[in-house]
This record gives structure tokens, C-alpha cells and sequence, in this order.
């Protein structure tokens, strides 16, 4: 029996009851410029089948060459997520029919993959400590192995106006590298799941091993999940969600299929195991197949490939080459700049980002202020004209000198923020923008005080209401001060001043 939309939500108390086992597996295209097995190139959004030959094709007698700098790739990632990399792994032939699959097989590894036992540290409330010194809040998800394998090529079933009938076939991915990380079933949550993948994707993108470019297919996810009465030891049947190419699709699917299954045990029914995929139109997850088991692909080893070997000195080589990973960047940018975790968080979430944040406080900028800054005026508006950090038209070193203005004093925060809308559109530095167009501060005393008094002046019938008592007036004051001085004023130095000249009420 399937569940309504509306069946989505579980009562709190089943949520009590019954505990969900979530595992991700995650396909990431490795961004080689050529294939694994074979010169072809790999670039996405050529016309199809221009890049394949006899070996990608699966012609009798092409013979497949391992590209070493998918390996590399492979390892590096491997190494960043904490796995042991086998000095000797081997190939293996995964063998089903599918048209976009012109061998019959998939060149995998199976029982001797490149790497084995990592993990990955998530955020979580459940917090739980599972070996390993974990910082409070954070818990550790198993990756169970790393390996490597061949992409399919890519069946079309519609785009075309003979569609109805027809689908089409584009080699151009087949051979495409590939690596895929088996998490344990460690995840409790979708809301640990998407964090587990947040993380996941982010440092392969700190690695450069992949673009990681979900609507492309560069990173591709399944979940396995199961339902089971807390405190059961033994997990319960899983199904495995197929193809959740988005975040949002993933939350949604667990959400579902949590649901899903929670409601069939409690009405004392079974849960099938079978494959399942997430339908966006009627926002479910509806039946595919039975679930294939690793006997039916019938295994064996790639009889045309040696073992992969990967020496020591290889792999310290590699290692090497590792970059900061994110969440050792953050530790230190909390320590080193005071950063609130949360903020550090944020300015993390690509190299990118962190890189320009880093280039404004080393230019001289408080660093909280430039923190606020990076993530507020500057994040809002580029997400406002669909700009990556990249392309900002306002230099890590422009955007320092801003904010000097500010720590200065020459610059209120209102001021600071329409010369910043100015950098914007002009590229030009503040201190440019600040002389043309007359801009700077007033926080010189008398001056303020010689404008207060000739606003009291003109104005005494709110100066006699002020002094009988209407305090709230003082508003009023600051407003035509602040419209004299054309916005320029101070207005702490004003709000001061003011409260001075107008005496005690
Ligand atoms: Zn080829």
C-alpha cells in the first residue's frame, strides 16, 4: 500500500518507536580530461557519440590501459576521507545488459577495492562517540569503502519529437572515471544524510577531484534505507533509492520512504527489498524492481587488467599534495581570526570563499567585521546577480579598504553600505567613490552641535512638547539633523549631542 502526500509526516510518537538506518552510496565522475580506460575525452556537452573508440565502445579485442591520473585522483580523495588505500587492489567485471553498456560488463572493483575503512565527521544532535576524539556536537560516519569503476553511457528517452516510441543512446560518458564511496549505515536521519553529502561533496571539491556538478551527473547519489524498532540490534529490509540527483530530492525521498516503511511495520506488514526511485511529479517513491544482489552480476576478475598497485611512496606523494581540508580550515580560522564556529562554517563552505575572506582580514580589516561583511553585503549580493565569489566585481583588497573606513570612522555603517553598492556597479575603491561623491562622515563636535542648535531653533513647538514630557520626540530631533548634515553625521555622536542641548525633560 502506498502513502498519500500527506502521510509524509509521522506522528511524534512512531518517531519514538522507530529508528531509521540510512547509507549513501556516491558516485563522483573523477575530472580527468580523458577516460579511464582510453584516450577519449571526457568533456561534457559534446554532440553525442563523438568521443568514443573500439575500447569505450566495447569492440572485440580493444584492450583497456588504466589511466594513471584517475588513480591519482581516486587515492587523493581517498586519503582525505580518512580510508586505508590496499596496496594491491584489482578490477573486476560487473556483468548486465543495459543499451547504454555496448560491453555487457562494467569494469568495477569488487572484493579487493582501492580503499577501505574512513570516515567522515558530520554535525550531529544525536552526538554520539564512536571511537576516535570528536569535537562536542559531531559525529563520525564509517565510509566502508572507496573504489574505482567505469561510467555507462547515458540513454535518452525523451528531448526528441519521436521520443514517444524511441530512446537514444549517448557513448560519450561510457568510460568515464568514476569513484564510488559506500558509507556505513550510520546515518539516523534525512537531516544527517544531506549533511553527511554536504560534507562529502565539499571536500572533493576542496580536492579539485571532481566539478561535483549534481545537474550534470558529476555526483550522483542512492541511499539505502531501513526502519527498525529502537534498541533493535538486527537492521531491518532496506530499499535502495535510486538517482537522487539533488539535495532537496534526497531529503524528500528519506523523508518519504521513511515514512513509508514506519507505517508498514506498524500495521504489521513487510517491507519488500527492492530498488525504488524518488517520482518528483507525484513527490514519492514508487517500486523499480526487486533488489539485485551481488551474485546476480556474476563478478570475476578483469581478466585484461594486472592488480593495481599503489606503493608507499606513491601514496605519501599523494598525500602530500592533500590541501587544507575543510574542517581543519575552520578550527583554525576560529582560533586565529575569533570567529563564532557558525560564521567559520559559512566562509568555509568553498576555497573560494575562505581564500577571499582570508585576503580581506590579511589586508588589514577586522576580521568579525569582514567576517560579517563577506557573508552579508558581499554573499547577499553576488546570490543577487547569480555571481560566484570568483567573479566579484569587488577585490578581496577593495572591500578591505571599505571597511578601513569604517574602523576609521569616516564612514557610518549606512554610508559604508551605498558605497558599497557603488563598488558594486564601478569596481572603483572606496576611497575614490567616498571623494566624488562627497561622502565622509561628520564627527566633528561642534560642527554636529552648531546644526543641533539651528534645528532646535526652527523648531520649537517640538522643542516645548520635548520638554513636557513627549521624549520620544528625540527621533524626530535626530531625523532633522541627520537630514541637514545630508545623512552625514554621526548619529551616535548625534543621538549624544542632541540629548545634551535638549536638556532634561
Ligand atoms: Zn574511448
Amino acid at each position: 500500500m502506498e502513502l498519500t502526500r500527506d502521510a509524509l509526516e509521522i506522528p511524534e510518537t512512531l518517531k519514538g518507536k522507530y529508528e531509521p538506518v540510512i547509507g549513501l552510496e556516491v558516485h563522483v565522475q573523477l575530472r580527468t580530461r580523458s577516460k579511464i580506460f582510453c584516450g577519449c575525452s571526457t568533456r561534457f556537452g559534446d554532440p553525442p557519440n563523438t568521443n568514443s573508440c573500439p575500447v569505450c565502445l566495447g569492440l572485440p579485442g580493444a584492450l583497456p590501459v588504466l589511466n594513471r591520473e584517475a588513480v591519482a585522483m581516486a587515492v587523493k580523495a581517498a586519503l582525505a576521507l580518512n580510508c586505508r588505500v590496499n596496496s594491491f587492489s584489482r578490477f573486476a567485471r560487473k556483468n548486465y545488459f543495459y543499451p547504454d553498456l555496448p560491453k555487457g560488463y562494467q569494469i568495477s572493483q569488487f572484493d579487493q577495492p582501492l580503499a577501505e575503512h574512513g570516515w567522515i565527521e558530520i554535525r550531529s544532535e544525536e552526538g554520539q562517540a564512536e571511537g576516535g576524539p570528536q569535537e562536542k556536537g559531531t559525529k563520525r560516519i564509517g565510509i566502508t569503502r572507496l573504489h574505482m569503476e567505469e561510467d555507462a553511457g547515458k540513454s535518452i528517452h525523451d528531448g526528441f519529437p519521436d521520443s514517444q516510441d524511441k530512446s537514444y543512446v549517448d557513448l560519450n560518458r561510457s568510460g568515464t572515471p568514476l569513484a564510488e564511496i559506500v558509507s556505513e549505515p550510520d546515518l539516523r536521519s534525512s537531516a544527517e544524510a544531506y549533511d553527511y553529502l554536504t560534507r562529502l561533496k565539499q571536500i572533493l571539491e576542496y580536492l579539485d577531484v571532481s566539478d561535483c556538478n549534481m545537474e550534470e551527473g558529476s555526483l550522483r547519489c542512492d541511499a539505502n534505507v531501513s526502519v527498525r524498532p529502537r534498541g533493535q540490534q538486527e537492521l531491518g529490509v532496506k530499499a535502495e533509492i535510486k538517482n537522487l540527483n539533488s539535495f532537496r530530492y534526497l531529503q524528500k525521498a528519506l523523508d518519504y520512504e521513511i515514512a513509508r516503511q514506519t507505517q508498514l511495520l506498524e500495521r504489521g506488514e513487510k517491507v519488500v527489498q527492492e530498488t525504488r526511485l524518488w517520482n518528483l511529479e507525484q513527490q514519492k517513491t514508487v517500486s523499480m524492481r526487486s533488489k539485485e544482489y551481488a551474485h546476480d552480476y556474476r563478478y570475476f576478475p578483469e581478466p585484461d587488467l594486472l592488480p593495481l598497485a599503489v606503493s608507499d611512496a606513491w601514496q605519501k606523494e599523494i598525500q602530500q599534495t592533500l590541501p587544507e581540508l575543510p574542517d581543519a580550515k575552520r578550527r583554525r580560522m576560529v582560533s586565529q581570526y575569533k570567529l563564532r564556529e557558525y560564521d567559520a562554517e559559512v566562509l568555509t563552505a568553498s576555497q573560494a570563499l575562505a581564500g577571499y575572506y582570508e585576503k580581506v582580514a590579511a589586508a588589514g580589516a577586522d576580521p568579525k567585521l569582514a567576517a560579517n561583511w563577506v557573508m552579508g553585503n558581499l554573499l547577499g549580493a553576488l546570490k543577487a546577480a547569480g555571481k560566484q565569489i570568483g567573479e566579484s566585481p569587488v577585490s578581496p583588497e577593495a572591500l578591505a579598504g571599505l571597511l578601513a573606513l569604517i574602523q576609521d570612522k569616516t564612514l557610518s555603517g549606512k554610508m559604508a553600505k551605498s558605497v558599497f553598492e557603488e563598488m558594486l556597479s564601478t569596481s572603483e575603491s572606496a576611497k575614490t567613490i567616498v571623494g566624488r561623491m562627497g561622502l565622509s562622515q561628520i564627527t566633528d563636535s561642534d560642527q554636529i552641535r552648531d546644526t543641533i542648535r539651528n534645528v532646535i531653533a526652527a523648531n520649537p513647538k517640538q522643542l516645548a512638547q520635548y520638554k513636557s514630557g513627549k521624549t520620544s520626540l528625540i527621533g524626530f530631533f535626530v531625523g532633522q539633523v541627520m537630514k541637514e548634515t545630508k545623512g552625514q553625521a554621526n548619529p551616535q555622536k548625534v543621538n549624544e549631542l542632541l540629548k545634551e542641548e535638549l536638556g532634561g525633560a
